[in-house]
């Protein structure tokens, strides 16, 4: 097969063998390739006939990057992939803007093992064909359906929290179905979730957030852009969060293992007030408005200039900038 290529191995690095084909992909593996990651252009306009010829040659393939600039990827692509791959954990499609509800019907079926998943862009699909993927593929940890419009609805939602109750990871960043009802059922479906970016989901209330900060004891990092129906409320409910398990958190923060919100994004949020966004500052650690850490996001709420971190406070203080504050 590397000589059909026209290959050359040119990295052997102790039980990973890299090779490289004219610099045009990378195949990453124990004994076997198991990652296979297209880089440059040329490799990426021809991405559709590559997939077709290579899938085949790669059954134990664990990671596959199809990320285009261009979408060219067809369903066929990727009833190959499914038909071949069947030990696949990883796989990158995004902004396949070409591929039907077809190509998640494929994985479905030949991916079981799928535990990481990125579709955001690909706006074609149906939500009841990302129903049915999750009903096979019950490992997923990392789910990105960001600006998949069509296929995250409550009704997705309610799949993947019946289905996949290891998730971790949810992107659903501008899918404007996304409502009260899909987001209460992940809270309740999906109890590790540490990261889910709802930015963008113009439909979603408070009611979301009190059942995240209820539901979602590990959650690290929340996007709220633009969801501006959020009012207080939604502010109190994740600063009490953190106050219920006060003692963990604070044992956490002893040995250095920080927990709670570590990044919040309530930029365009605009009904928020500044003594409901204070109080969760305070009750998290984590969340900074300072320049060199800023992970509570409030760009565009300008009633809330008045919130600031511990650390900020202090600096302004000390008459010293925050800079050097954090130098120590
Ligand atoms: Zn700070």
């Amino acid at each position: 097969m590397l000589s059909v290529l026209g290959s050359h191995i040119c990295l052997c690095h102790g039980s990973f063998v890299v090779i490289g084909i004219s610099m045009r992909f990378f195949l990453i593996g124990r004994s076997w390739p198991c990652f296979l990651f297209f880089s440059n252009p040329w490799c990426k306009n021809n991405m559709n006939n590559l997939v077709l010829s290579l899938a085949p040659r790669f059954t134990k393939l664990q990671s596959l990057s199809l990320r285009q600039n261009m979408p060219q990827l067809e369903d066929d692509a990727v009833e190959t992939i499914a038909n071949y791959c069947h030990d696949l954990h990883d796989l990158d499609l995004s902004k396949s803007l070409r591929l039907t509800d077809r190509a998640l019907y494929a994985l479905a079926c030949g991916c079981p093992r799928l535990t990481k998943l990125n579709i955001s862009g690909c706006s074609s699909f149906s939500d009841s064909a990302l129903a049915y993927l999750t009903s096979f593929c019950r490992n997923l940890k990392c789910l990105n359906l960001c600006g998949c419009v069509k296929a995250a609805t409550n009704r997705a939602l309610q799949a993947i929290a019946c289905n996949c109750n290891q998730l971790q990871y949810l992107n659903l960043g501008w899918c404007e179905g996304v409502g009260d009802k899909g987001v209460i059922s992940l809270a309740l479906g999906c109890p590790n979730l540490s990261a889910l970016d709802l930015c963008g989901c113009v439909l979603i209330t408070d009611e979301s957030v009190i059942a995240l900060a209820t539901g979602c004891p590990h959650l690290r990092s929340l996007g709220l852009y633009y969801c501006q129906n959020i009012t207080d409320r939604a502010m109190y409910s994740l600063a009490n969060s953190c106050v219920k398990s006060k003692r963990g958190l604070w044992d956490s923060v002893r040995n250095n293992d920080v927990k709670g919100l570590m990044n919040l994004n309530i930029s365009q949020c605009t009904a928020l007030t500044p003594p409901a966004v204070q109080a969760v500052c305070d009750s998290f650690p984590s969340l900074h408005t300072c320049p060199e850490r800023h992970s509570l996001i409030i760009s565009g709420c300008l009633s809330l200039t008045s919130v600031h971190c511990a650390c900020a406070v202090q600096a302004h203080r000390s008459g010293r900038s925050a800079i050097t504050h954090h130098a120590y």
